[in-house]
């Protein structure tokens, strides 16, 4: 059976995806760090998963969640977070607090599933942003964790493709999940105003993407938009 990894896979755009691979045969460990409520209604939604608590930002934490595999075929990047704030009032706190999770969170689990991929191949997702490539204003933080997220995709693309395995990015648009529930319904209605398909994604949208770029084999070191035209 094929063996796939998501991390923060207990909410939003990563349970859909574990869903969508369950749902495709793959036997998937998923990760979260704090939120026990959604773990729970995970696990419950999600028998066939098993999920485990382990905080990317921590190397020793993910070094124990890979001592659960033998092999692995897939690994999708998914666990983030977000920051809106103006630049001027952004702490070295909250900049080390994205750049951990949504950076070094992604490095240490590249550099730990490598090692179980190099004898027979694999595929690695990273999600990361519309606003990594192109920025978002009052996201300057969060951008920046999401471009240096493309630049490292792009790099390991190049580095293991010798190996057989290719490394590639989903970068969402807007999608309806937690990480914007913090929007008014005015916000909400003026950012889909700004979206060609006139309205959120949703998470289901972005696992279809994943999926089909843990499928194909001859796509490597690029960045799949899934955001309805937004960025056109
Ligand atoms: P959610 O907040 O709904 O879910 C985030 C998931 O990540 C949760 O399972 C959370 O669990 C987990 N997580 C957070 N921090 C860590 C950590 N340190 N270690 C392990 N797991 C962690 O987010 P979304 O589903 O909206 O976003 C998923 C990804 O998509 C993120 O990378 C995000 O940046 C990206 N994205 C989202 C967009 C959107 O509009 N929603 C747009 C573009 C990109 P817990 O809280 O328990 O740690």
């Amino acid at each position: 059976m094929r063996r796939a990894l998501v991390t923060g896979g207990t909410r939003g755009i990563g349970l859909a995806i574990v869903k969508k691979l369950v749902a495709e045969g793959y036997l998937v460990t998923a990760t979260y760090s704090a939120d026990e409520e959604s773990a729970a209604r995970a696990m419950e939604c999600v028998p066939a998963a098993e999920f485990v608590r382990a905080d990317v930002r921590d190397e020793r934490a993910v070094e124990a969640l890979f001592e659960r595999f033998s092999s692995l075929d897939a690994l999708v990047n998914n666990a983030g977070i977000d920051l809106y704030k103006q630049v001027q009032d952004t702490t070295a706190e909250d900049y080390a607090r994205i750049m951990d999770t949504n950076m070094r969170g992604a490095f240490f689990c590249v550099k730990h599933a490598v090692k179980l991929m190099l004898d027979m191949g694999g595929a690695i997702v990273n999600i990361a942003s519309v606003w990594g490539e192109h920025g978002g204003s009052c996201e300057s933080v969060y951008s920046a964790s999401k471009g240096a997220v493309i630049a490292f995709t792009k790099a390991v693309a190049k580095e293991l493709a010798p190996a057989g395995i290719c490394v590639n990015c989903v970068s969402p648009g807007v999608i309806d999940t937690k990480m914007n529930a913090h929007l008014s319904s005015e916000e909400k209605l003026a950012l889909e105003g700004e979206i060609p398909l006139g309205r959120y994604g949703t998470p289901e949208e972005v696992a279809s993407a994943v999926c089909f770029l843990l499928s194909a084999r001859y796509i490597t070191g690029q960045v799949l938009g899934v955001d309805g035209g937004f960025c056109l």
